[in-house]
């Protein structure tokens, strides 16, 4: 619904500093948000906690900071939403759109490696969903744990990317997804799309790495009964060698821009035409002519080119 307020969020995960990719999509997300008169919200999605860090936590504020990618309202720490993402996933099990699965990891990884050695890739073969409802209570009371898994209805899922156009998965090709794990922690999807429910999020602006996720994250909004937002994926960064970007194109952390005296507006500028373009031949910004300029009909779909030296330049 356009006539939404736009809330958007920068949803990073806090398993590293702030790299290049990451302060990107903020950047164009709080663009958005500016342009709009809508807010800009930052979610640390600190549910793997064998992989968070406070360091890394302080690393995006920091970085954030630098470059003046200021947030609205309180920042959403995701591992203290955990009692709402397993409410939620039991709301979709009470509407009938998951179920309860009491099979082991060790009994689907038999099944797993019996599938592969007839040569079939395995997916669930959805057993628990057969169970009758006295079974299921009987085997719920005797305390026995089980996943929650999202039932895949037959048809298609798609939507209007604004990047891309029209996407379209067949849903035949996505097993019933585990929502909720038997420890009763969420899956990713189950916690993003939780959360961005709670935020009442009307754009997602990530990378187009998460495009295989979306689909799933429709079909949750939808059992859910929640209004969909739209989504816009970004192009991926590339190095100069036409490789995705990583630690061996040279400085990608964003605070070693700041350490080598780059401007924050100089940094500012050149990761706004990482997969944006604003129209002619623009180059040279001020923050206040990006904002102004920003659309997402400038956005690319094409990987962005990635070249230190034009930033050391600038
Ligand atoms: N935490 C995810 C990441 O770091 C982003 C999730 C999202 O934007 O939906 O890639």
């Amino acid at each position: 619904d356009s006539a939404r307020t736009p809330r958007l969020r920068f949803a990073p995960s806090p398993t590293g500093y702030l790299h290049v990719g990451g302060a990107r999509t903020a950047l164009f997300n709080w663009l958005y948000a500016k342009h709009y008169g809508g807010q800009f919200l930052l979610r640390i999605e600190d549910t793997d906690r064998a992989r968070s860090t406070e360091a890394s936590t302080r690393a995006i504020f920091e970085g954030l900071g630098w470059l003046g990618l200021a947030w609205d309202e309180e920042v959403v720490f995701q591992g203290a939403h955990g009692e709402r993402h397993r409410a939620d996933a039991m709301r979709l099990v009470e509407r009938g759109a998951a179920y309860r699965c009491f099979c082991t990891p060790a009994e689907l990884d038999e099944r797993r490696k019996a599938a592969e050695a007839e040569g079939n890739a395995f997916r669930y073969d959805r057993r628990c969903d057969r169970l009758s409802a006295d079974e299921v209570a009987r085997r719920v009371d005797s305390g026995e744990p089980f996943a929650v898994r999202f039932r895949v209805p037959e048809g298609e899922t798609s939507w209007t990317d604004v990047v891309h156009g029209r996407i379209t998965f067949p849903n035949k090709d996505i097993e019933d997804f585990v929502v909720l794990r038997s420890d009763g922690t969420p899956i990713y999807n189950m916690a993003v799309v939780s959360d961005d429910i709670a935020m009442a999020i009307t754009l997602v602006m990530r990378g187009d790495d998460h495009i295989s996720n979306t689909p799933k994250q429709i079909l949750i909004y939808e059992a859910l009964g929640a209004e969909l937002p739209t989504f816009a994926h970004l192009p991926m960064i590339h190095g100069t060698d036409g490789k995705k970007l990583s630690k061996r194109h040279g400085a990608t952390a964003v605070g070693d821009y700041e350490h080598m005296g780059i401007l924050a507006e100089a940094m500012l500028n050149f990761l706004a035409l990482l997969g944006w373009s604003p129209g002619g031949d623009r180059e040279v910004m001020t923050v206040d002519e990006m904002i102004a300029l920003f659309s997402t009909d400038g956005l690319q779909k094409k990987a962005a080119v990635f070249d230190p030296k034009k930033l050391e330049w600038m």
